[in-house]
């Protein structure tokens, strides 16, 4: 902020209102707080923001800058400041201000508008606060200019980054090659900074409406008012950070019960555990079931038996798939393509955000597309299918291609409602579906948590879209392409060891299986299949395949071999919880993952033999899984105050 501008401010009469009285009982417990604890940081922090407003407990001092309206969080436990940065042009409404001991009230008025921000302690969460930010008149919003992000406290720090599927790590020090930063486009609405140990959380409890494009810019959009929790970790990383948003989403939904669980009511789960997935082309159903049984002859012991729709199904396909231990899933989109309402790409956000006239785009519009779209409006007809599918072939499994993706509000005068009603419906197709026995997944573009309850894998988990998508045509022929050398550009981010981490599978192992998405299956560049099949062997997921007559013939030795490398982990961990996950070797090509079974996976992508003990080896490009004897691994982040967290102490694997 200039000094012309402070100076204005000063002298505004709104400032002067403020009444004295109040500012001291804001702060008045900081002097006593500093005594106790982190006095250096406080005095230091003082020095520089003056007596801004501030609320306090044990643990976190959080203040507002009056002058450019940036947040100071100081942790008391170790003395660290945490500082936001401020854009100019920011500035707090003193005269709107009010303080209580938890909470802190007030106007920040920016270039674009004035916000209304309330800050506000937990008092079973005492290291977090929230921040709910109102914008008049604004009912959805792009990622506004307030709240500022937190800043690292140096720059050796990394960025914690969901992306549309698994996490990565971004080193602050190459900012710029950071996709959608300090947004919320990813499938876990949260992200963090760490040195590996100290870390802070980011996390939006309110609704989104994911930018799931595969570039630096962020066009999610979000509903309003916002609210926003942030959470201070003295140790634990980014390790720390999953599990405190674990905690906090199974301590919404208590509901939820373990993959481990819901075998007993439908057994046909158990091959998410160590199956692989696999989607046949073949030209008819005999073709399809003459595949699978060659393939189980060949030692795919499980597998679920995707089926597009290429050819219809029949009851022999999926009663022979069935008695060879397979599942039958059937590929489904219940829910519609946006675009068959508008042809102008895009339209729910422009159409949120007030860029696009709702009578506009209605009188342009597909009348009976948002039939489709209209999550109510679909269950009916929807339920009636599944049924009539499920009686007829004995389908155990429905994946619903893009159902958590391609979210809008309904605009049919017959039936209007909001997106949040849309998703409200969409959770009920699964959950109802569910219901009848069914396995079912979502996914494609992103993996929201939001689905999490509803539903038991997610395609496209694995994948790191917000920085990288196959530009594959499926299922127009693209299941057969081999990208070959091709796919380097995509592996740069997608397979990129240095940078990947498991933070789904640190949040939900246990919760969601995951595979790859069909445009970039294991085997879609076959110079790149042993590195999808490490990642799947150190996450625990499920491999995922295209298979013709052709394919199976051509890499028949490559694919039994990865399935059993993948099984005989899985077959131990599939359905068990990651408890930790680090680097063996200072260039990260040495991983492993600890399991709550007690379990470690220990891979190697690098070139050299690894040596894990004297004369034990991890051979190039290969894996261990070794069983800690007698005692189980602790975890090396402290169970959060939000939900304790602590390993299941039973090895509850079944199958
Ligand atoms: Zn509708």
């Amino acid at each position: 902020m200039n000094i012309t501008l402070r100076q204005k401010m000063n002298t505004q009469p709104h400032s002067e209102s403020w009444s004295r009285r109040r500012f001291l009982r804001g702060v008045g417990d900081l002097t006593l707080g500093a005594l106790a604890s982190g006095q250096a940081a406080l005095a230091q922090e003082g020095a520089t923001s003056g007596q801004a407003p501030a609320i306090e407990n044990n643990v976190l001092r959080v203040s507002l800058s009056p002058q450019d309206a940036s947040l100071t969080v100081v942790d008391k436990r170790i003395g660290l400041v945490w500082r936001q940065q401020a854009r100019p042009g920011f500035r707090v409404a003193l005269d709107t201000m009010s303080i209580a001991p938890t909470s802190l009230s007030t106007k920040v008025v920016g270039e674009e508008g004035t916000y209304a921000v309330t800050l506000s302690f937990a008092k079973e969460c005492p290291h977090a606060f929230d921040l709910q930010l109102e914008m008049p008149d604004q009912r959805y919003t792009s990622l506004p200019a307030y709240p500022f992000p937190f800043a690292a406290p140096e720059k050796s720090w990394y960025y914690v980054q969901n992306t549309s599927g698994e996490g990565i790590l971004m080193p602050l020090e190459k900012a710029e090659e950071i996709n959608k930063p300090f947004g919320w486009s990813g499938g876990q609405p949260w992200w963090g900074l760490t040195d590996l140990k100290r870390a802070m959380l980011a996390r939006i409890d309110t609704f989104r409406k994911p930018d799931t494009k595969s570039d630096r810019e962020d066009r999610t959009i979000y509903a309003t008012p916002m609210r926003i929790n942030y959470a201070f970790l003295t140790e634990g990383g980014y390790l720390g950070l999953a599990k405190e948003y674990r905690n906090y989403f199974l301590g919404l939904h208590p509901e939820m019960q373990p993959l481990q669980e819901r075998v007993k009511d439908r057994p046909a789960l158990a091959s998410l555990k160590d199956g692989v997935y696999v989607y046949l082309w073949g030209e008819n159903p005999a073709e399809d079931l003459k595949l699978v049984t060659e393939m189980k002859a060949a030692g795919i012991e499980r597998g679920i038996a995707a089926f597009y729709g290429r050819h219809e199904i029949d009851r022999a396909l999926c009663d022979g798939i069935k008695q060879l231990g397979w599942v039958v899933g059937r590929y489904q989109m219940p829910t519609g393509n946006l675009f068959h309402v508008s042809k102008n790409r895009g339209w729910p956000s422009a159409l949120l955000t007030g860029r696009l006239e709702p009578e506009k785009l209605l009188a342009n519009s597909n009348l009976s597309a948002w039939e489709r779209v209209c999550g109510k409006q679909v269950l009916p007809a929807w339920m009636e299918r599944a049924n009539t599918s499920i009686r007829d072939y004995g389908v155990e499994l429905f994946y619903f291609d893009t159902l958590v993706v391609q979210l809008a509000p309904c605009l049919h005068p017959d039936h209007p409602s909001t997106i949040e009603e849309n998703q409200q419906a969409r959770r009920e197709i699964m959950r109802k579906t569910r219901e009848l026995g069914m396995i079912i997944g979502s996914g494609e573009g992103i993996c929201p948590t939001w689905a999490l309850p509803d539903l038991d894998f997610f395609e496209g988990q694995m994948s790191l879209r917000t920085y990288a998508d196959t530009p594959l045509k499926i299922p127009a022929g693209g299941y057969a392409t081999d990208l070959g050398d091709d796919y380097q550009p995509q592996a740069a981010f997608t397979l990129d060891e240095t940078r990947r981490i498991p933070l789904y599978q640190l949040g939900f192992h246990d919760y969601v299986a995951g595979t790859w998405v069909w445009r970039d299956t294991n085997y879609q560049s076959t110079p790149f299949a042993w590195k999808k099949d490490l990642l799947n062997i150190l996450y625990g997921t499920m491999p995922m395949w295209h298979i013709t007559s052709r394919l199976w013939e051509s890499r028949k030795a490559k694919l039994v071999a990865s399935y059993q490398n993948i099984a005989s982990v899985r077959k131990r961990i599939g359905f068990a919880q990651m408890v930790g996950h680090g680097w063996l070797t200072a260039d990260r090509s040495v991983q492993f993952t600890d399991w709550d079974t007690g379990d470690r996976v220990i891979v190697n992508f690098g070139d050299r033999p690894f040596e894990r003990k004297p004369r034990e080896l991890v051979p190039r490009r290969s894996f261990v899984i070794e069983r800690a004897e007698g005692e189980r691994p602790e975890a090396t982040y402290p169970s959060s105050c939000c939900g304790q967290w602590t390993p299941r102490s039973t090895n509850s694997l079944g199958g």
